[in-house]
């Protein structure tokens, strides 16, 4: 049987359960699946109920075109690489008062730099500026930064003596790995939080070396789900408490799937799965309540330098190209410069010479996912035309994704 991160569904949690459903019964791509089905009540019904593929979510959002009540109705997006981007509705606030009530990394007396890369419609930055006007600290909103523009920024939050530094773990590798190549001291940093990936080890030798006094805290989320979750460096990294409003289930298969029971939630999130694997476990940190351990993607899904990239989508864009036989893509796991993504491509007959600048071009091009990676790193994309793609020795099976961790 699934199990669910609450004991029960309290009547209010009943009655958003409920106008979900009604919500979703009135998608016509959706209608025929949710036929049938008795108004739930506990959380066995909700145990009953089918889960929903982001597919479906993307097309319930597009039938409902939800609107914020007397507020703004923020649209984000994530993911898609080059297909159709998915896309996420937040009301004025982006739910982060929740979050501050439950999560407190910084206080009034930090100076916290927010590090998320801001602009094309991602929701980091954003959502985590809505978290710091709650907190009344002093804030900055640095943004990405460039390679050539590690050295002075660095040295500006040690002069500014900043406490707390937030970004997604593969940018915040970059800065303070560097930092710590530097020689770079910045012993005022008490906090580092994160979200948007998983924590990396590497980031914990890192800090020990520049900032001792750094502890790590962090979000766990989607664009579609928002905030789910949140930890503290007394919790493993990969262990998360689930928010009041956020109902966790984990399947018997293992994969998470996530219920927004907030009444003012704009995504019809019923039983949503982001593709996160994961299970329940009691947390060491000793806070009362279940926590639940997230154990990687399972699906066609990739977390990329923080952006959700769907491996199969890719791969078939790519394969659409002229003087394109199949692609295959090869991520890179370095310790050193973080992430790289690798486009091999087998040609349809002898390699035309302009065919990898052609595919990098079109990748570079395309409006969403990845491309702004690529935009800030140009060295996080490689394409490379050649006579063969990896495959499998055994079953001669080429899969779309192939994670090399170089030595
Ligand atoms: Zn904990």
């Amino acid at each position: 049987m699934p199990e669910f991160s609450h004991d029960g569904l309290d009547t209010a949690g009943v009655a958003r359960v409920r106008h979900l459903l009604t919500q979703l019964r009135s998608v016509p791509a959706l209608a025929p699946r949710y036929a049938g089905i008795a108004e739930p009540s506990t959380l066995d019904d909700l145990a009953a109920l089918p889960t929903m593929l982001k597919d479906d979510l993307q097309a319930a959002l597009s039938h409902l075109q939800p609107r914020a009540a007397g507020a703004t109705t923020w649209v984000f997006q994530s993911g898609g690489s080059t297909g159709a981007p998915q896309v996420g509705y937040a009301p004025t606030g982006l739910y982060m008062r929740e979050v501050y009530e439950q999560w407190r990394p910084i206080g009034p007396q930090d100076v916290f730099v927010n590090g998320w890369s801001a602009g094309k419609m991602w929701g980091a930055h954003f959502l985590v500026n809505a978290y710091t006007d709650h907190v009344h600290c002093t804030a900055m909103n640095l943004g990405a930064m460039t390679r050539d523009e590690y050295d002075p920024w660095l040295a500006f939050f040690a002069a500014r003596k900043v406490t707390a530094f937030g970004g997604t773990p593969s940018v915040l590798r970059l800065i303070f790995g560097h930092a710590r190549d530097a020689g770079v001291k910045l012993p005022d940093l008490r906090a580092v939080l994160f979200l948007g990936e998983a924590w990396s080890d590497q980031l914990d030798e890192d800090l020990a070396a520049v900032a001792p006094n750094a502890r790590r805290w962090g979000m766990f989320g989607s664009t579609e789900t928002w905030v789910v979750a949140t930890n503290t460096p007394d919790c493993p990294a990969d262990t998360w408490h689930p928010l009041p409003s956020q109902l966790v289930c984990a399947a018997d298969d293992e994969m998470l799937d996530f219920t927004t029971l907030d009444p003012h939630g704009l995504n019809p999130v019923l039983r949503y799965r982001t593709g996160d694997a994961g299970r329940f476990v009691t947390c060491p940190c000793g806070r009362p309540g279940r926590a639940f351990q997230v154990l990687g993607r399972r699906d066609g899904l990739i977390k990329f330098r923080g952006h959700l990239v769907n491996v199969d989508d890719l791969v078939r864009d790519v394969g659409t190209l002229p003087g394109v036989a199949r692609a295959q893509l090869v991520v890179k796991e370095f310790d050193d410069r973080g992430s790289v993504l690798e486009v091999l491509v087998l040609p349809t007959g002898a390699a035309d010479t302009g065919l990898a600048d052609a595919v990098h071009r079109h990748l570079l091009g395309s409006a969403f996912g990845p491309s702004i990676v690529f935009q800030r790193n140009a060295d996080a994309l490689e394409v490379s035309v050649v006579p063969a793609l990896i495959g499998n020795e055994r079953t001669g099976k080429v899969p779309n994704l192939v994670v090399r961790r170089p030595r």
